[in-house]
């Protein structure tokens, strides 16, 4: 059975670029008979405060975008990431590292101009380097297996990922085939930050193994990101044999080309509570702009189910005017 998930990180309100992932999201999980189910990315405690997860959960209790069972809030989860933090600390497979902001921009090469940040391996350990064949994680942690996974990251530093140099190919449901090699993409990536904040990799690939989710959608703008988790979910979970199906959307833009963002305020599913728009109107223009319906007319989520397909949705980003 298709389990597709929403997992945003609340900020207040959802804007109208949530909506339309939320929307595709349910339904793509709910057209092939399967079940939708919320996570509240919480792991940033600065920035996410309950009320704004409130707030999400009932925007999309308004609009109809009906999850099943209870939603899964991260924040309470550090226990269990620890958990596989230790293991990965006794594969091997992470190391702390010390480097500044400033230490790492100084060794990236000039061309790497899109604003992509790789990390080129400083604090790796040496003798480490990682193998094609990932070591198979422990059933258990013995006392001393646990105490020196417990020391590692008792540590203020940021934790690491070894990433190994060859090419994770995958087939995105929407974008088609795609190939990234991790340590030219990105390199050894954070899974935990120096202030002890989860990463969202680690916690992401942890959640959607536990939870069940077979299938993620999400914007193209994590498309590239995706590599990263499915490398992770198979040093994670070896057990577990069936691949997620990643399937990225468009983006929706403003007027100048740039993707919608909280700062739109007028694409702010408050104000456009406040200004009397209804949820079947919103819906509907979205399921509009998204290429599901050939004109705009309201319609709940419910009603455009036997109208979507993937094959209706463009690959362009979309202007929202
Ligand atoms: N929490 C992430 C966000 O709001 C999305 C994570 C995901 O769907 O993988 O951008």
């Amino acid at each position: 059975m298709t389990r597709g998930r929403f997992a945003p990180s609340p900020t207040g309100r959802m804007h109208l670029g949530n909506v339309f992932c939320a929307l595709l999201s349910w339904l793509s999980a709910k057209s092939k008979g399967g079940e939708w189910v919320l996570r509240i990315e919480d792991l940033d405690p600065q920035r996410s405060k309950r009320e704004y997860a409130l707030q999400l959960m009932d925007d999309l209790q308004w609009l109809g975008l009906a999850w099943d069972g209870d939603p899964v809030w991260q924040s309470q989860r550090g226990d269990i990431y620890e958990q596989y933090l230790k293991q990965l600390a006794t594969m091997q497979m992470i190391y702390p590292c010390y480097c500044t902001r400033a230490d790492i921009m100084a060794t990236q090469a000039p061309h790497e101009t899109d604003g992509r940040i790789v990390y080129k391996g400083t604090c790796r350990p040496e003798h480490h380097s990682v193998q094609s064949s990932i070591p198979s994680p422990p059933d258990s942690l013995s006392p001393s297996e646990n105490s020196l996974a417990s020391t590692l990251i008792s540590q203020a530093a940021t934790i690491r990922l070894m990433v190994p140099d060859e090419n994770i190919p995958f087939v995105d449901g929407h974008y088609g085939e795609q190939s990234i090699n991790l340590t030219e993409h990105c390199g050894d990536y954070i899974i935990r930050r120096k202030d002890g904040a989860w990463a969202y990799q680690l916690a992401v690939v942890i959640d959607d193994a536990l939870m069940g989710v077979n299938e993620i959608v999400r914007g193209r703008d994590l498309l590239l990101s995706s590599p990263q988790q499915i490398h992770l979910r198979k040093v994670l979970f070896p057990n577990i044999h069936e691949a997620v199906n990643f399937i990225h959307h468009p983006l929706l833009c403003n007027m100048q080309g740039q993707r919608l963002c909280k700062r739109d305020k007028s694409m702010d599913l408050g104000f456009m509570r406040q200004e009397g728009k209804t949820a079947k109107e919103i819906i509907g223009y979205l399921a509009h702009l998204a290429g599901i319906t050939e004109k705009a007319y309201d319609a709940s989520p419910q009603e455009l189910l036997p109208l979507f397909s993937w094959h209706k949705i463009s690959r362009e980003d979309i202007q929202v005017e």
